[in-house]
């Protein structure tokens, strides 16, 4: 290995790429951060995806394992949620059935967590029988309620948006939901569309909308700096899928989609968000999916 090709490869291991940001931030690999203003609620973040855990009198409640394709990142959760406690880790819930966030989740499963999902998320999970990600233990309909050790965490299914297994995690004391990949956080959304359900997460961002919270912690580092979203961040990707949706229709109805729609479709209100260039595609294909094809 060359000395330059050698500087190179440690400098990848020792920086983070966020979505969207489109430059390396001089970040460690991985972090665990307290949310302020909260004894208990924590955010597991490894390279450019994150997970909630919340400590609780009686054990941890863990969500998404975010293990695909850095397996590594999956121990290294745990080590850090025994870091700030020795109490057991009582479950560990998938946020949805997509890989990047839910896959690699048996060393919880060995450490005795309780796995829950929505009952779509097994479906899937179950005919590609990775031995990495085990099956939920338990699946959940529309709603579910959790508590332990004096937490509450409401479950909730709003049926298909962002996937057909999304759930809305709720912290109703605290006033804060994780919610993975349905309202990004400052960036559009991208290779996320490919099944993505255009009218009827359109219907779910506005129900999020109505819940009681005032944080949302996405399961991407909010843009810029990690921060959480708030409820003008979800009315902000609300109106950008609508505007990417009308703008597409007028073109569809003109028989421009696929190829000249995915070139030539612009939307320059949105051209400062930071993964503008690289994400419209999947959103405008997306919408031609909708508009020109009827899917
Ligand atoms: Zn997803």
């Amino acid at each position: 290995m060359s000395r330059i090709f050698q500087i190179i490869a440690c400098g990848i291991l020792a920086l983070t790429i966020l979505p969207g940001q489109g430059q390396a931030q001089q970040q460690p690999q991985f972090a665990t951060t307290k949310v302020d203003g909260t004894d208990n609620v924590y955010v597991f973040r490894y390279r450019g995806r994150q997970a909630m855990f919340v400590v609780t009198k009686e054990g941890v409640i863990a969500t998404d394992p975010i293990g695909y394709g850095q397996p590594e990142a999956v121990p290294t959760y745990i080590d850090e949620i025994k870091k700030v406690t020795e109490r057991p880790i009582k479950y560990l819930l998938y946020s949805q059935h997509h890989y990047d966030h839910i896959a690699g989740g048996k060393p919880f499963k060995d450490a005795g967590a309780k796995i829950i999902a929505h009952k779509r998320a097994k479906e899937r999970l179950a005919v590609l029988k990775d031995p990495a990600t085990p099956l939920p233990d338990e699946t959940m309909d529309q709603r579910k309620i959790l508590n332990l050790g004096g937490t509450t965490l409401e479950l909730t299914h709003l049926g298909l948006n962002h996937s057909d297994s999304t759930i809305v995690m709720r912290l109703p004391r605290e006033k804060i939901i994780f919610l993975v990949d349905l309202i990004p956080v400052g960036t559009l959304p991208g290779r996320g569309m490919i099944d993505f359900y255009p009218l009827e997460a359109e219907s779910s961002i506005k129900q999020v909308l109505a819940m009681d919270w005032d944080r949302l912690i996405p399961g991407h580092p909010g843009v810029p700096d990690g921060r959480l979203g708030s409820k003008k961040d979800a009315q902000d990707q609300l109106t950008f899928l609508q505007d990417a949706s009308d703008a597409v229709k007028i073109a569809a109805r003109e028989g421009k989609c696929w190829e000249s729609v995915e070139k030539e479709l612009k939307l320059p209100k949105y051209s400062s968000w930071p993964n503008y260039e690289s994400a419209l595609p999947f959103v405008l294909r997306r919408y031609c999916g909708l508009w020109g094809r009827g899917t």
